[in-house]
């Protein structure tokens, strides 16, 4: 299906690296103008010199206010992808409270505050808009040294529901899609060594793991009218790993 979103904004945080790099740039290919989140000013500006329909914005999600203060200036949004995220592998024996800290910010307290903003000005402007999380099989799943990380995909899961309910009524959809392994840098710094991946694989029916084109096709159907009625719903992106 080819999509053309001309005439709509959407904002895409992680946009400098792996799935959210790939989401901006075809959501530009696609005709959308894309405000891109990230905390890299070289890969940023490489994103708007490849399409100069997408407007960098060098934003550190981990701080609260300054986030608030960038986004509150933005035109109103229609498509939201929260897709920064971070992870830290440690034994939950030993894992520190900073840690777990850091994990939290990004990967849930970051896309409330985000949401919350962009939400606003979509129903201050009477916009239908649509909002994808980017969770994990990890939301459901336990994940050997990966407390922080579960437990924040967990969360977001969370928050996609009350957001959907309570966003829902100013007809804004939220909605969640849950990959499996992405080979991207955090995918590599998780799974990189086969003896840990390779447990995994063996157990996904489709027999590999989640290329970056595999995202594309369901985070456009969730933003798209195609999904009109969908709202509140999980995702899942892993060649049928969860159904065994
Ligand atoms: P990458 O590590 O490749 O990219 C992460 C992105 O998040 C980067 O663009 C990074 O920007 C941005 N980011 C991190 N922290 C911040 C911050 N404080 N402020 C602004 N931007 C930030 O990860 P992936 O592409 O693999 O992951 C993207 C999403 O997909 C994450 O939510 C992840 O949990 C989820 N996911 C990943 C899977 C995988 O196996 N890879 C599987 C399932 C879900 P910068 O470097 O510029 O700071």
């Amino acid at each position: 299906i080819t999509y053309d979103f001309s005439g709509k904004t959407a904002l895409v945080t992680g946009a400098t690296k792996g799935i959210g790099r790939k989401i901006c740039l075809a959501l530009g290919e696609a005709k959308a103008k894309v405000y891109a989140i990230g905390r890299t000013e070289k890969e940023l500006n490489e994103l708007k010199a490849v399409n100069d329909g997408i407007v960098p914005l060098c934003v550190d999600l981990a701080n609260w206010n300054e986030t608030v203060s960038i986004l509150e200036k933005l035109e109103p949004i229609h498509y939201l992808v929260n897709n920064a995220g971070v992870t830290h592998l440690e034994d939950f024996l030993s894992i520190s409270k900073e840690s777990v800290d850091k994990v939290l910010e990004v990967n849930v307290k970051a896309v409330i505050n985000v949401s919350q903003q962009v939400a606003k000005r979509m129903i201050e402007n009477n916009i239908d808009g649509s909002i994808v999380n980017v969770s994990s099989v990890a939301s459901s799943r336990a994940l050997d040294k990966h407390i922080a990380y579960c437990t924040s995909k967990g969360a977001l899961d969370q928050v996609t529901r009350v957001m959907a309910i309570e966003l829902g009524k100013h007809q804004i959809r939220v909605n969640s899609i849950n990959p499996t392994v992405v080979m991207t840098d955090m995918g590599k710094k998780a799974w990189s060594d086969p003896t840990v991946s390779g447990p995994v694989l063996s157990r996904i029916p489709l027999g590999r793991f989640v290329e970056l084109d595999d995202l594309v096709g369901p985070i456009f159907f969730l933003l798209s009218d195609s999904s009109k009625m969908i709202n509140g719903a999980f995702l899942p992106i892993e060649g049928g790993l969860l159904v065994g």
